[in-house]
């Protein structure tokens, strides 16, 4: 599935995209504003489920740019990406294409977190992004800044209740209408750049800031809470100034994994990937930190463990780049200091700097005022997705993007929302948490987050979310679909021939003498419980049996994983049945919780009426909120129903 190569990308773009005012008074089913991660998550997402949408992003050219590390994946951002793709998203198709060094993180844990991780060509990522919007049915793309939102007046019958209709630009000339918005500003919301103590308004270094009309819309328009909050990125370095003989050398994996489930193979050669080197700071860096302290909570790292070397990654930016990014010094101090204190690393003794690092302070919207399909609960129509709902990262941009989108498109489309629950997947974790916790700092992945993680595996990902997101998202293609049915068929037919392999330990010893099978076992064994033992892989069984397995080769890591996990996953299916029937239970949002009939305290009562979860489940995980209140709820939920 992976492309041969790109359409000249820049060429084709400028004409149709820089003139705007023919879109006047046009009316559009979805208007995604912004093209970083969650944008062109957004505006491919809803154009697949059918509506007619418009992406206006600030500069066409950066559709589709790497604000800060040239990476994707990791431990919890790589389950992110790969349920991003199981639902036909592109970035993980794009991380395939755009990879110059692959490695799975936490090899030495189980599968279950894994971390699916890729070095970035920035610009072969970004080329990618841009050429899969601009084969895409239904969607156009135009450069603008949008300073306003239309809203309608709220409805008398529903105070507070605004419709969204459409944008207005930032000359103030031209509106254009749309059923639904998706807002995707990503940093640039009331954005200011800092470098020690120099600010300038920006949202990312050579970018303007979203102008303070559309701030000023969601705050005293629609009444929404915002807050503010900071990330740094670290100095680029001049990969020729660095003696990376000083450094320890990283290879990627020798058989790159591919991201996606379409692909077999990455586009760059597994020989043909690049090295990272690791170095660590001194007690020099440490000591300049304290010194020259500007930021505390950028500058943290290394602040908040005194005493300790930290690792610095130097990462390539891409096969052709003379840069190095070093992951882990995101600073904001004066370029003077921030080349100090690289120097005071041996690698970078003699670095020089091409970009110094810098901050970013911005306006994030209080999520939990959004609904699980990510729309703002007062406002019908206005979707909300990535930074601007207080998280940090691209595949947690792409995720939530993703959902908005597809969200977005089927409300203007008449179709109702739909939902991802946390018991099915990150996405579903991801949101649930912003919208029933909020953030206080920003939200990124772990895979301590998930509480099945063992069910929710890098590995299954097609399985839990592609047959969903085409019967009833409508966001997923129906070769991806076709694909995920036959991949789900021929595991269910290889699980079976497993189980039908009965044979007494004695029989198992004959077929694989290599493997000490426990007396102490039952004295009958499936395949599938051999499967399960640390020493037998699925490669083995098929050799002893070649009749009946040798046909589900193709499946051989996929089927171990399942055999490993199956315990776990039958103990958690149990758990996931009652949560799924609480996620159900919906929590009617105009109920009056100041008035409702049950025992709950004034301050739980306050906590419900401030954010409204929509269901149960989602009151169960808010802060504040005691076991007891929820046990109340649902009695009350249980004879409303
Ligand atoms: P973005 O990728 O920022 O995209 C927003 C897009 O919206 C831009 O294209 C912009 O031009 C456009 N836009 C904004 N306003 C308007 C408007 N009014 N009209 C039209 N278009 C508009 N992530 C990490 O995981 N770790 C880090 O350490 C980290 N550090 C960062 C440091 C800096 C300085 C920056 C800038 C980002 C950092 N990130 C980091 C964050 C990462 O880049 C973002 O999380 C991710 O890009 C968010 O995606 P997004 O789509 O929400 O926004």
């Amino acid at each position: 599935m992976l492309r041969k190569k790109l359409p000249f990308l820049h060429s084709l773009l400028s004409p149709v995209s820089r003139h705007v005012g023919h879109l006047t008074g046009h009316q559009y089913d979805v208007i995604v504003v912004g093209g970083g991660h969650a944008g062109t998550e957004a505006a491919a997402a809803a154009a697949r489920v059918g509506a007619e949408t418009l992406l206006i992003t600030q500069k066409i050219h950066t559709i589709g740019a790497l604000s800060c590390n040239p990476s994707l994946g990791g431990v919890g951002k790589g389950q992110l990406v790969k349920e991003v793709d199981a639902l036909d998203g592109l970035c993980g198709r794009a991380g395939d294409w755009a990879g110059i060094h692959f490695s799975i993180l936490n090899r030495r844990k189980g599968p279950a977190v894994w971390g699916p991780r890729a070095q970035l060509d920035r610009q072969r990522y970004r080329d990618f992004i841009q050429s899969e919007l601009l084969s895409t049915p239904r969607l156009t793309m135009v450069e603008g800044s949008v300073e306003e939102l239309l809203v309608t007046e709220p409805n008398p019958e529903e105070p507070g209740h605004h419709r969204v209709t459409g944008i207005r630009l930032a000359n103030g000339s031209h509106a254009i209408s749309a059923r639904s918005v998706v807002l995707t500003t990503g940093t640039f919301l009331s954005g200011s750049l800092f470098v020690g103590q120099t600010t300038s308004p920006g949202g990312r270094i050579g970018d303007a800031p979203s102008s303070a009309g559309l701030s000023h819309t969601l705050r005293e328009r629609l009444g929404l809470r915002t807050g503010r909050l900071r990330t740094g990125t670290p100095p680029r370095i001049v990969k020729d100034s660095v003696d990376l003989s000083l450094a320890k050398l990283h290879l990627p994996d020798s058989h790159p994994t591919p991201f996606s489930f379409l692909n077999t193979h990455t586009h760059c050669k597994p020989e043909e990937q690049l090295p990272c080197y690791l170095t660590f700071t001194t007690p020099g860096v440490e000591r300049l930190f304290h010194h020259f302290l500007y930021c505390p909570s950028i500058e943290s790292r290394v602040l908040r463990f005194p005493g300790r070397s930290h690792q610095v990654w130097l990462e390539p930016e891409g096969v052709t780049s003379d840069l190095l990014y070093p992951q882990g010094l995101s600073m904001t101090m004066p370029p003077d200091i921030q080349l100090r204190l690289i120097r005071e690393i041996p690698p970078m003794r003699r670095a020089e700097i091409h970009t110094p690092g810098y901050g970013v302070q911005y306006d994030f919207v209080c999520p939990t005022q959004l609904s699980p399909a990510l729309q703002v609960k007062s406002t019908q129509g206005l979707f909300l997705a990535g930074q601007i709902n207080g998280t940090t990262g691209y595949e947690e941009a792409a995720a939530q993007g993703l959902w908005a989108g597809a969200n977005a498109a089927r409300s203007a489309l008449s179709m109702p929302t739909v939902t991802l629950s946390r018991t099915e997947s990150y996405i579903g974790v991801l949101i649930d948490d912003l919208v029933s916790r909020g953030v206080t700092e920003p939200y990124r992945m772990f895979t301590s987050r998930a509480e099945f993680r063992t069910s929710l595996r890098p590995d299954n990902a097609d399985l839990r979310l592609t047959p969903k997101g085409f019967e009833e998202v409508g966001c997923v293609s129906s070769v991806r679909y076709q694909e995920s049915l036959r991949v789900r068929n021929s595991l269910q037919d290889a699980l079976t021939a497993l189980q039908a392999l009965f044979l007494s330990t004695s029989s198992w010893k004959k077929k694989l003498p290599s493997v000490p099978i426990s007396e102490t076992k039952s004295t009958l064994l499936t395949g599938l419980d051999l499967l399960q033992y640390n020493d037998v892989t699925f490669e083995m069984l098929a050799s002893a049996f070649p009749e009946s397995l040798s046909s589900f080769m193709e499946f051989a890591q996929r089927l171990k994983i399942e055999a490993v996990y199956k315990p776990h996953c039958d103990l958690n299916k149990k758990e996931i049945e009652r949560i799924q029937r609480e996620e159900n239970m919906s929590l009617p949002q105009d109920i009056d919780y100041f008035s409702l009939p049950v025992s709950l305290s004034d301050e739980v009562r306050e906590i419900l009426d401030r954010v409204r979860p929509s269901t149960l489940g989602a009151a169960t995980r808010l802060e504040g909120i005691t076991p007891a209140a929820v046990v109340n709820l649902l009695n009350y939920v249980r004879v409303t129903e």
